[in-house]
């Protein structure tokens, strides 16, 4: 059913009974068109791209789980384009494109709220970097403002400025930059995927890729063997596990990244704001709890929680930033699993394998990127080409070096992207 003021007020004078269930329940059948593993932000996007832009509606999303129980119901729903690199600008500026016009496209409220993103920095090394990476945003077509230190303090005046060992010397301020309800995103991908006849299959593991004479055939799965020609590993953190029931190893490691949230305050804080001199980044939610998070635990896990040390380590760069901070009680913290790449770039392609493709690598950033991925990756499982704005998301620029896109600028190790 579509959504419309016209519906809320007729199921609010009927008892709210006449509401139906976003997506049905389909069985498995027993062979479809293309079968994309993993039910999280970027495989709904995937299909419901797949049926929208290409006709192609004979597709079931496998999902172990229920939808929306990986990484895109657990991250801090930041949405930017404020990228540096050829390869990734295109990329994240066709993403907030497609975000801008998601609610209404899905009909789903998915509360984008360009809010603005403040990225501070704290030394004159530092602002030269943000006022390199402003000019390519902008030459780009995306937005970014240099801001002093008095213009962040117009911004953000509950920051501490004259902090001893980082103080605030600026800000690069992307506007159109903020956030979005993170798990509004998979129920809206899901529900107009299924509106378009795609099957979303929940509890559902694939334990089996079948391939024959270097082709894709099918998948064994918890719930029976389905067939396809086409299959899509879009499992984020899980990527690594599931490219080797193909015999394929990744240059992916999994890492456990850690959020946190307040009790629920009155509105203060009503940006997204990044620390320069540590892995820190904040926002409001629309219920008032203060959502923060910070680096990764640093070691290798499949485990979806983290530990104490970095905590501790999130809630002193939290302290040092904005020391009112202090007098407000975390609620709860959790962990994603973070698919990472030696570039901390992500990989959408092609295999070796006639019919598989890959698309994964996202490490913490790959929450902004569900629309263009999903957009991308259907474009090439559909045409077999590359889309333009994804063409240097390559596998094989691990193996030949060539295209790598380090845009953190941390060389080759996984967990410092
Ligand atoms: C704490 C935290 C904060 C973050 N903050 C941000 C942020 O602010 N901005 C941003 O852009 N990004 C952020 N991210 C990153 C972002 O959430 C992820 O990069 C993105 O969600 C990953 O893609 P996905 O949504 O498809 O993953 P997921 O939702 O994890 O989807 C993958 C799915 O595959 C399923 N699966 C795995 N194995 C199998 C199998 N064998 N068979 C069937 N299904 C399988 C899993 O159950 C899962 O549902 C954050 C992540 C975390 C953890």
């Amino acid at each position: 059913m579509g959504y419309s003021g016209f519906q809320v007020i007729k199921q609010g004078l009927f008892g709210q009974h006449g509401w139906k269930p976003l997506w049905r329940d389909p069985a498995p059948k027993p062979r479809y068109d293309a079968i994309i593993i993993g039910g999280g932000g970027h495989g709904l996007a995937t299909a419901y791209y797949l049926a929208r832009e290409h006709g192609l509606t004979n597709i079931a999303v496998l999902e172990k789980g229920h939808i929306g129980s990986g990484n895109i119901g657990r991250n801090t729903t930041i949405v930017r384009a404020n990228y540096f690199l050829p390869g990734n600008q295109e990329f994240y500026s066709h993403s907030l494109k497609l975000w801008e016009g998601m609610s209404q496209q899905l009909n789903y409220n998915v509360m984008l709220s360009q809010r603005g993103v403040i990225s501070l920095f704290h030394s004159d090394g530092q602002r030269d970097a943000f006022v390199r990476r402003g000019n390519a945003m902008i030459n780009h077509g995306d937005d970014a403002i240099l801001l002093d230190r008095e213009g962040v303090r117009a911004h953000l005046p509950y920051l501490d400025f004259d902090n001893g060992r980082f103080p605030i010397y600026g800000g690069l301020f992307h506007p159109r930059g903020g956030t979005a309800r993170h798990d509004a995103v998979a129920w809206g991908y899901a529900r107009a995927a299924d509106q378009r006849g795609v099957d979303l299959i929940q509890n559902c593991e694939v334990t089996g890729i079948d391939i024959e004479n270097g082709a894709v055939t099918g998948v064994q799965t918890t719930r029976g063997a389905i067939k396809a020609r086409k299959v899509a590993i879009v499992t984020a953190g899980r990527s690594g596990q599931v490219a080797a029931l193909a015999g394929m190893r990744l240059p992916v490691e999994s890492h456990v990244l850690q959020a946190f949230v307040t009790e629920g305050l009155k509105p203060i804080i009503d940006h997204v704001v990044s620390f320069g001199m540590g892995h820190f980044y904040i926002s409001q939610s629309d219920k008032g709890g203060l959502v923060f998070g910070g680096d990764l635990d640093f070691y290798a896990s499949y485990a979806a929680r983290g530990n104490l040390p970095m905590a501790e380590h999130v809630m002193k760069a939290a302290m040092t930033l904005m020391p009112m901070i202090g007098k407000a009680r975390v609620l709860r913290s959790w962990g994603g699993i973070m698919d990472m790449t030696p570039d901390g770039s992500p990989i959408i392609d092609t295999t070796d394998t006639k019919g598989l493709f890959l698309d994964c690598g996202w490490c913490y950033g790959g929450f902004k990127a569900v629309p263009a991925s999903g957009f991308a990756l259907a474009h090439l499982m559909a045409t077999g080409q590359p889309h333009a704005t994804a063409a240097r998301f390559r596998l094989d620029r691990f193996r030949t070096g060539v295209g790598l896109m380090d845009e953190e600028g941390t060389g080759a190790q996984h967990n410092l992207h």
